[in-house]
């Protein structure tokens, strides 16, 4: 059926509103796997998914937290940065509808309607499910393979640093220091330049 095995399932069949508590280890074997095309890699220690799980109706609530170990290149050094994801794993997950039911003929005067991001300056536009923040589970059992993935990506800074005092690549400039001598090297490249014009 899927493509690989999910790491992190629950049966929904026998799941009622008082739900239970589940736990799974994030081997970094799958966080390597999960983190492949990004930036992020495992750091070598097994992360954590801990979530509490209940149904209402035929809505499965998930809440909990995600803990994984990950790496990524410093912004300024490319040194390897620190990341203690401890990321927030809240989701509603209704049953995939078997079918798309044809949209009403109003709705296509604009087109098809692409994606959570759709024209945010038309209020007008009803709101499906993906962009009420909900999103859904096949079957008779929730693969949280996915979510665990977005919420450690979602955790991942804009500017990473290997340290806030990080100074960048080569040795920081100190005031009235002899300067570097490849720098040097390029000024004279630079005057030599020069001097010939
Ligand atoms: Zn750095």
């Amino acid at each position: 059926m899927a493509p690989q095995d999910s790491a992190f399932v629950f049966p929904v069949h026998d799941l009622d509103a008082a739900g239970r508590d589940l736990a799974w280890p994030v081997s970094p074997e799958w966080l390597a796997a999960a983190l492949l095309d990004t930036p992020l890699t495992p750091r070598g220690q097994a992360g954590e998914v801990r979530v509490h799980v209940s149904k209402i109706g035929r809505e499965v609530l998930v809440r909990g937290r995600v803990r994984a170990a990950v790496s990524l290149p410093c912004a300024r050094c490319l040194d390897p940065a620190s990341l203690d994801v401890d990321a927030a794993l809240d989701l509603l997950l209704e049953p995939a509808a078997p079918v798309v039911p044809a949209a009403p003929a109003r709705a296509d005067r604009r087109g098809p309607k692409r994606g959570p991001r759709a024209v945010a300056s038309e209020p007008e536009a009803e709101l499906g499910p993906l962009e009420a923040g909900r999103d859904v589970y096949e079957g008779e059992e929730v693969q949280l393979d996915a979510f665990v993935r977005e919420a450690i990506l979602l955790e991942e800074p804009s500017f990473p640093l290997c340290s806030e005092a990080c100074e960048g690549i080569g040795p920081p400039a100190v005031p009235g220091a002899a300067p570097d001598p490849r720098l040097a090297v390029l000024a004279n490249i630079v005057s030599l330049k020069s001097t010939k014009e």
